[in-house]
């Protein structure tokens, strides 16, 4: 494959290589196993002294197809296929905190990441502190202990839209020895690349923008090959694993230490890998990522310049607007806007469902980033767990509609908004 190729160009034409006679397209490897001459060849495929397929919790050739593109878009050395982003978001921070670790992540996430982080990794003995985005480098020294493993963010976050100052999060993650680990599923490799500018490691829901078309759960785990585990702060990787005959990650593996030991750790032992089937389905989805993001930002931009005008709506969060305050680190780091955007009707909840309720394309639904341009009440679902004060912090609020806007026809899209504010 041509590495100098654009990253339209990798979209269709990365991950599968066919050789001579083989199927053009990826095809679905739907086994469970894989054949081998020798006892003596399997031996070695377990003791990692040699790699290949040999069974589909650990990995499988379709999956492989969507990880190589994947690892290509984004600059990374290797992919790992999860069963959904959740998982991804969960294993990247298990494969280098264990119990007594910390961690530190942003504020602005995911509300299922939000309560995976402060209850269900706490149960498991690691302890989080969460920290606004706009954290000043001094303040966030303050947080960082002996045991602290890495920093957590997402590029922009779902749904508060902030942008992720990644340089500075990075560079503070770097100075003390520890990889900064970035969500970018909102923005995908077209609108932002993480480790471009200094991410070491990159989770994806593949469930939403990649996939694209809501039609599979899935996720990913991206390594760029760049942090060095040697440090002293990740024995785990650096010195011998018990669970596979004493295997030093870090020395037999290199750039690929991490990646590798996510997979033959956590995803053997939980067996939460990627189906055959959604890797080729959301491998056929990212065929088309760069001219469906162009598209979602484009439509996305519109309504929200609509949004702004219209004397109902009170307030449009967009970063993509000029006036938004992450407009100038969107220009940075982000190519457009993406697809989603929120914003507050005036007579707050009340009128804001009646908005909800009275629209007639746009459906309520529990997802964002597909083809077709959804709605939802965070408050009331995605960040339901959460307290009122912690759903101030993740940037929602009691009146906030999200919206994910689609690929339908732009004038479609703000007719069925405009006539639904109308009943207001
Ligand atoms: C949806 C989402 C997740 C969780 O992904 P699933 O595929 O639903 O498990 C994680 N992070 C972000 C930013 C998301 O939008």
């Amino acid at each position: 494959m041509d590495q100098q190729w654009k990253i339209e160009t990798r979209n269709v034409q990365a991950g599968w290589q066919p050789k001579k006679g083989e199927p053009r397209v990826l095809p679905i490897y739907q086994s469970t196993t894989f054949r081998y001459d020798t006892a003596e060849e399997v031996a070695d495929l377990f003791d990692l002294k040699t790699s290949g397929h040999f069974y589909s919790r650990v990995s499988n050739p379709t999956v492989a197809g969507f990880e190589e593109k994947l690892a290509s878009l984004d600059g990374g050395v290797a992919a790992l296929g999860t069963a959904a982003g959740h998982t991804a978001c969960m294993l990247s921070v298990l494969n280098i905190c264990t119990a007594g670790d910390h961690f530190i992540a942003s504020t602005a996430l995911y509300g299922g990441t939000l309560s995976m982080f402060t209850c269900t990794l706490k149960k498991l003995g690691i302890e989080v502190t969460l920290v606004a985005p706009e954290i000043s480098p001094e303040e966030l020294r303050g947080h960082i202990r002996a045991n602290t493993k890495c920093i957590f963010g997402e590029t922009l976050s779902n749904p508060s839209l902030k942008v992720l100052d990644i340089e500075k999060f990075a560079a503070l993650a770097h100075e003390n020895g520890m990889p900064l680990i970035v969500d970018n599923t909102l923005a995908t490799p077209y609108l932002c690349r993480p480790i471009d500018f200094g991410a070491d490691i990159v989770v994806y829901s593949a469930t939403k923008y990649l996939d694209g078309h809501a039609v599979s759960v899935g996720g990913a785990i991206v390594d760029s090959g760049k942090f060095d585990w040697s440090g002293g702060r990740f024995p785990e990787l650096t010195e011998p694993d018990p669970s596979y005959h004493g295997v030093v990650y870090s020395q037999q593996f290199g750039a690929q230490a991490y990646i590798v030991k996510a997979r033959v750790q956590w995803i053997r032992d939980s067996g939460a890998y990627l189906s055959p089937m959604n890797a080729f389905l959301i491998n056929l989805g990212m065929e088309t990522l760069h001219l469906r993001m162009e598209c979602h930002s484009a439509n996305a931009l519109a309504l929200a310049e609509f949004l702004e005008k219209h004397d109902k709506v009170e307030w449009v969060n967009y970063p993509g607007l000029p006036a938004s305050p992450e407009h100038d680190r969107l220009r940075k780091y982000l190519k457009r806007g993406s697809g989603v955007l929120t914003f507050g009707v005036r007579g707050g909840m009340k009128a804001g469902e009646k908005v909800l309720n009275s629209l007639k394309m746009a459906a309520v639904v529990v997802h964002v980033a597909d083809v077709r341009t959804s709605v939802l009440h965070p408050a009331s679902t995605t960040h339901r767990q959460l307290s009122v004060e912690q759903q101030r912090e993740a940037g929602v609020s009691p009146e906030m509609v999200r919206v994910s806007v689609g690929v339908e026809h732009i004038d479609d899209i703000i007719a069925d908004f405009a006539q639904a504010l109308e009943q207001v």
